[in-house]
């Protein structure tokens, strides 16, 4: 199938279970993820009518960039980041869903107010506490929204989150549930800064059904959309 086939179908399923869960489709926005893609292939999904691509890899986000393949799309970035690398992304990227460190947050801050844009950003949870992953603990998250929800240069746009991978289909929910609570727990607090906390990132090509049943924004997916990915180291 093509891209934009698969595309029909997988907006069609994400409108539907909108509506089941009593909320209007507009409320979820559909993100490629397009880690291993190439540049045509990223062209093809603009062009099947993606608006968000979400890249996970610095590399390969400037390899893109470069050849101008995000035309007509915003980019956010998804990927594990390193404080280093924070440079080729502030200003260029429209959201950065994995900030998970106060060190993090704060090299984002500096190279945002050096070149006088504020870049949003989105906390990234470790909901399921996996040694393996990236992500603040749920208990440290309200400290570290309240430093983002201060810093010149931030804007905290909400929360984003990988769950451990579901044993059975359904198998999620719990985590998608938590994640939704502190969701409404985030946005119900004061911050120093003006904030816009509307975004809760969840739901991959296995369970965004499922995500958008419990509040999900966005849904970030890739082999739903661009067939199976080869098998790949696991950081980059
Ligand atoms: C790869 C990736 C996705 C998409 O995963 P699929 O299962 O292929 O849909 C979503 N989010 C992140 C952070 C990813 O790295």
């Amino acid at each position: 199938m093509s891209i934009q086939e698969q595309l029909a179908g997988i907006r069609q399923k994400m409108d539907e279970a909108a509506r089941r869960a009593g909320r209007s489709p507009e409320t979820v926005t559909l993100e490629a993820a397009t880690k291993v893609q190439t540049s045509e292939r990223i062209r093809e999904a603009i062009a099947a009518g993606i608006r968000v691509c979400g890249e996970n890899r610095v590399q390969e986000f400037n390899a893109h960039w470069a050849d101008g393949a995000y035309e007509g799309a915003e980019v956010h970035f998804i990927g594990h980041l390193q404080k280093n690398k924070v440079k080729y992304l502030v200003g260029k990227v429209s959201l950065i869903e994995s900030v998970d460190s106060p060190e993090l947050l704060g090299a984002i801050a500096q190279r945002a107010c050096r070149l006088g844009v504020r870049q949003d950003i989105l906390l990234e949870v470790n909901i399921g506490r996996e040694e393996s992953k990236s992500g603040v603990l749920p208990e440290n998250l309200p400290a570290l929204a309240a430093q983002a929800g201060a810093m010149e240069g931030i804007r905290l746009r909400g929360l984003m989150a990988i769950p451990p991978v579901a044993e059975v289909p359904g198998g999620n929910s719990q985590y998608f549930a938590e994640m939704y609570q502190l969701f409404i727990d985030m946005r119900e607090k004061k911050y120093d800064n003006e904030v816009s906390i509307d975004c809760l990132s969840m739901g991959m090509s296995d369970d965004f059904e499922e995500a958008i049943a419990h509040g999900s924004t966005l849904v970030r997916i890739g082999t739903a959309l661009f067939g199976k990915r080869p098998p790949m180291r696991v950081r980059g």
